[in-house]
């Protein structure tokens, strides 16, 4: 490679670098693998260190990826940067060294070994994948809690990490200083992500691809009661230098432990190489069974005299080094591909493959996510591709065995028009989906749509499927109003259906009036609107008609709400058909405008702080409405003040131990419903599809 070479690739690895960096850290919606980015990261590294008068002080080899938020940023949870009040770190916030190779990790403790001069020991733990925090205490109590941000400084996000519930408000024990930062990572655990991801993708939500990004997403909500129910821990595992008077590194965290801190028990002491390669051995496996994502191993220089000899360079400390793990992949051909076209037009290329076991399930189909990821993995029919699950619900195709390729096979075509209603597909700009424009048209569009309508967070109609697929191919229903119109003699048109079960559909629909607004909002399926969007665009403007008339400078004015979202609500109001379809849904008697202040509905709960915990028939959302509604506050955690634990299906087992610690009495949904007046919460539904008769 000639100088112009070095210098054009230097220049393009660093825009694609920081590319990705805002994609992962700000958006939390990474389109490249981790494996993949830190190669590219590693290339650039030796370029710089080859042509040195190319590395310049913004190259992302020098700083550290920033997750800061402004108000141009967009981001996978709340559409659009919002603006945190942002403080300095007292000492910056870095990164780490990192490698995928047991061969560097043996030449870090080499270097470490030649440049000390006094014996000195490694102190191994775990790489919690998560977002990094800053904690500042102040007098024994929480103060301040930071994002990493650049750096430099990080975002304020200190009321949502008091919803953390073990990050302790309070210090216990003696000898802290009386100010002092201490960092670690904020992490969901698996249980948590599988609950959020499986809501986000009933909602049609974008799914988080992991739970690290749904950890960073969670830690930026707007709203802290939100991020009390995202289930998400901590673990500390840092005090910078010159805050505590301890000669290691490990004693210092000791000490944060005795003060009631969360310090995991899992590091260990290793004196040499041989330690740390059997502490990665054992870690390499033990870790699956952790109820929390890890993506490798800190090795850092126990001895605090030794991690200031050896200080740092502008990007990371030359006393630590991260070894991760390659996510588990597997190797299996593809059968066919299938352009799946969902309710909002988007069409996602989803792979059929030979069944293939990986991370403890048998995968049969993965995404292809769509046109340029398969046009960057340079797919052909037929190959052999590395399938990885690393925590997605749906497994990725990351990468294709070009020696398994079969000679002459073909790139496969991505199709032109809608593989359901043969409309010309269309790539607006800015997205990276191609998408059946037939809105009203294509029946796998209008069937998706009314599958959503009548599904339990939305108008909770006794129907499914099923029904839909009857009820479109009779020429029944086309748009959610018409299902308002449908008699008794039509339904018993369906296949199967008998009186009984017209009219529970019939009695379904009636008692789907009631429904609150804000369901409404969110069962009319307007792009990017889902269920916790759909609450705040209601409650914040009262009605219909004045979310109608917002122009979308009164949209962004919503908490929550971002270009994205405002853009899309703004544009449904300004279609016919969509207000045509309002008014017959109006005329069908839905409500249109949030409930009356719902204050006045009863005392029954006054003076009661209530944490809601697990899954129930109605929405969390509901939940709490009723809580307030009744008279009763809602909190995210259990604490002496708390009234009742509120236990749905799969509670959180720490908020269940807490509340048994404190002996606070844990209800289930049925002894709530009985202290609320008659009525107030409806039984629930047995089943969302009829059953036949
Ligand atoms: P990193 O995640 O590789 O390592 C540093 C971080 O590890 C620290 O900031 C800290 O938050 C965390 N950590 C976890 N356990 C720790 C422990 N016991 N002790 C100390 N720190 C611990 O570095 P980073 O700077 O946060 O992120 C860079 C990495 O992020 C890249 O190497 C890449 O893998 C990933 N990334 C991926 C993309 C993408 O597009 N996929 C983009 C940007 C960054």
């Amino acid at each position: 490679m000639d100088f112009t070479q070095a210098k054009q690739r230097i220049e393009w690895l660093k825009a694609v670098l920081w590319e990705n960096s805002r994609k992962y850290y700000v958006e939390n919606a990474p389109t490249m693998s981790d494996y993949e980015y830190d190669q590219l990261m590693h290339e650039l590294e030796a370029l710089e260190e080859q042509y040195p008068e190319y590395r310049t002080p913004d190259s992302p080899t020098q700083r550290v990826g920033s997750d800061l938020e402004t108000p141009g940023s967009r981001n996978l949870e709340t559409g659009a940067g919002k603006e945190f009040a942002k403080f300095p770190h007292r000492y910056p916030m870095l990164s780490l060294g990192n490698t995928y190779s047991i061969a560097e990790v043996e030449e870090f403790a080499e270097r470490a070994s030649k440049s000390l001069e006094t014996p000195f020991t490694y102190c191994c733990e775990l790489k919690f994948d998560g977002t990094a925090i800053c904690l500042t205490y102040r007098n024994g109590k929480l103060f301040r809690a930071l994002t990493r941000g650049d750096g430099v400084v990080g975002d304020d996000v200190t009321a949502n990490a008091r919803k953390i519930a073990n990050i302790p408000e309070t210090l216990q024990g003696s000898g802290w200083p009386q100010e002092f930062e201490i960092r670690g990572e904020v992490l969901m655990p698996y249980e948590s992500f599988d609950r959020l991801n499986k809501e986000r993708e009933d909602n049609e939500d974008q799914p988080f691809a992991n739970p690290r990004n749904a950890a960073s997403g969670s830690l930026k909500l707007q709203d802290p009661e939100e991020v009390a129910n995202r289930g998400l821990m901590c673990t500390l595992y840092h005090i910078p230098a010159g805050q505590v008077d301890y000669p290691t590194h490990d004693e210092a965290l000791k000490a944060a432990a005795s003060w009631g801190l969360p310090i995991s028990d899992t590091r260990e002491l290793c004196r040499d190489i041989d330690g740390i390669e059997a502490f990665i051995a054992h870690w390499d496996t033990a870790r699956k069974q952790l109820p929390f994502p890890t993506d490798g191993i800190v090795i850092k220089i126990n001895e605090m005299d030794a991690q200031r000899q050896l200080g740092y360079t502008a990007k990371s400390p030359r006393w630590a080094v991260a070894y991760k793990f390659k996510a588990e992949q597997a190797l299996t051909p593809i059968l066919s591909i299938d352009y799946q076209v969902g309710r909002t037009g988007a069409v996602t290329p989803v792979a059929n493959l030979e069944p293939v076991f990986l991370s403890g399930t048998m995968v049969k189909r993965a995404t292809l996510v769509n046109e340029d990821q398969m046009d960057m993995l340079d797919i052909c029919e037929g190959d052999w591709v590395y399938v990885e699950k690393g925590g997605e619900i749906i497994p990725k195709i990351t990468g294709v065995e070009e020696s398994k390729r079969m000679p002459g096979a073909k790139r496969p075509l991505f199709p032109k028009v809608c593989p359901d209603c043969g409309t010309p597909l269309v790539r607006p700009e800015g997205e990276a989906k191609w998408f059946c424009p037939n809105t009203d048209g294509c029946p796998t569009q209008i069937k998706g749509k009314l599958v959503h309508f009548l599904g339990r967070k939305a108008m909770n109609i006794l129907a499914g499927d099923a029904t839909v697929d009857q009820l479109y191919n009779l020429d029944l229903v086309r748009t959610p109003a018409d299902f308002y119109d449908l008699t008794q003699s039509q339904l018993l048109l369906l296949e199967g259906w008998k009186e009984r079960s017209a009219q529970r559909f019939l009695d379904s629909l009636r008692e789907s009036r009631n429904v609150p607004f804000e369901r409404v909002l969110f069962a009319i399926g307007i792009r990017y609107v889902g269920e916790t969007t759909a609450r705040d665009i209601a409650r914040h403007f009262g009605d219909i008609d004045n979310l109608a008339r917002a122009s979308k400078e009164d949209l962004t004015a919503v908490p929550e709400v971002g270009e994205v979202v405002a853009e899309s609500v703004y544009r449904y109001f300004r279609d016919e058909r969509h207000l045509r379809e309002i008014e017959r849904l109006r005329a069908a008697g839905l409500q249109m405008a949030v409930a009356a202040p719902a204050g006045n509905a009863s005392d029954a709960l006054a003076g009661k702080t209530i944490v809601i915990s697990g899954n129930f028939s109605v929405s969390r959302d509901e939940i709490k409405t009723l809580i307030e509604a009744n008279g009763g506050k809602n909190s995210g955690s259990v604490s002496g003040k708390t009234a009742f634990l509120l236990a749905g299906s799969k509670p959180g087992p720490e908020k269940i131990k807490k509340a048994e610690a404190l002996g606070i009495p844990v209800l289930d949904e049925e002894a709530f419903r009985k202290l609320l007046p008659d009525g107030a919460m409806p039984a629930p539904k047995e089943d969302n599809e009829l059953t036949l008769f």
